[in-house]
C-alpha cells in the first residue's frame, strides 16, 4: 500500500469506529448507517485508493468534475451519490449516472431527471433537501413548501424519492445542529404518513457534526474532510 492509500484507509477506519459507536449509543446498528466518502475536489487517484480498501460509495458535488471522474473509474464497483447543488438544465447529466442525487429541491430540476431517466429506460433514486433552518443562501426547499413538492414529486414515474437531506447552518459546537437533525426525521415521518409511502433515508451529518446525525437516525453521513483532509481550491 502506498502512502496515501494507508493514510486513506487510516481515516476512513477511524471514521466508521466513529460512526459505529454512535450508532450503538443510540441502540442503532452501524450496519444502518452508509459513509459516504465525500471526493470532491479530491482527485480521482484517491477514490481508487480509497474504493480498494472497501468504500464502496462516494458522493461528488460539481457536474463536470464528478462525470470526468466516473469515466476514469468506470471499472470500479462503487456508488456515486450526487449530492451538491443541482441547476435543471444539467440534470439530463446525472440522471442515470448516480446511484442517488441528494439535493431535489424544487419541482423544475426533479421533472428534468425524471424526463432524462425515463428516456433511459430507468428509475432515478432522489433524496429531497430541505433547509430547515431557512437561511436564505442555502439550496433546499422550506419546511412549508416540503409536503407539496413530495406530492408533486411522487407523480413522476422516472425518479423515486427515498427520504430527505438537510445540511444544518455551520455550528462550531456540534451538537447545536442535533435539533436540525431530529427535524429532519420529524418531517420525514409526517411525510411518510402523507404520502402513505416509506421514505426510509435520512442523508444528514457531515465531518463536524455526524455524531449527533447518527443519534438522530441519519442513515447517511457525507463525510469529506475528516477522510480527505483539507480540500483544494476549486
Ligand atoms: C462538501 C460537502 C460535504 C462534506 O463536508 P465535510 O465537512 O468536508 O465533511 C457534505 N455534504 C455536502 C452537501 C457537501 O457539499
Amino acid at each position: 500500500m502506498n502512502d496515501r492509500k494507508q493514510e486513506l484507509a487510516q481515516r476512513a477506519a477511524e471514521v466508521r469506529e466513529a460512526l459505529a459507536d454512535a450508532a450503538r449509543e443510540a441502540g442503532r446498528k452501524p450496519e444502518d448507517v452508509t459513509l459516504v466518502a465525500v471526493s470532491k475536489l479530491h482527485p480521482a487517484s484517491d477514490i481508487r485508493a480509497l474504493a480498494e480498501t472497501g468504500q464502496a460509495d462516494f458522493g461528488e458535488n460539481y457536474v463536470q468534475e464528478a462525470l470526468g471522474k466516473l469515466e476514469e473509474l468506470a471499472d470500479l464497483d462503487v456508488n456515486f451519490h450526487f449530492i451538491g447543488g443541482l441547476q435543471s438544465n444539467k440534470a439530463k447529466f446525472v440522471a442515470g449516472n448516480f446511484a442517488l442525487v441528494h439535493s431535489v429541491d424544487s419541482r423544475k430540476l426533479a421533472q428534468a431527471l425524471h424526463k432524462k431517466a425515463e428516456s433511459l429506460g430507468v428509475v432515478q433514486d432522489i433524496l429531497i433537501q430541505v433547509n430547515i433552518a431557512g437561511e436564505t443562501q442555502k439550496s433546499g426547499i422550506t419546511v412549508d413548501s416540503l409536503p407539496q413538492l413530495a406530492n408533486e414529486i411522487m407523480g413522476l414515474a422516472g425518479v423515486r424519492v427515498v427520504g430527505l437531506m438537510t445540511m444544518p447552518p455551520f455550528f462550531d459546537e456540534p451538537e447545536r445542529a442535533r435539533p436540525v437533525f431530529s427535524r429532519l426525521r420529524q418531517l420525514r415521518d409526517e411525510l411518510e404518513k402523507q404520502l402513505g409511502s416509506r421514505l426510509p433515508h435520512l442523508s444528514m451529518g457531515m465531518t463536524g457534526d455526524f455524531v449527533p446525525a447518527v443519534q438522530e437516525g441519519a442513515t447517511m453521513v457525507r463525510i469529506g474532510t475528516r477522510i480527505f483532509g483539507v480540500r483544494p481550491p476549486r
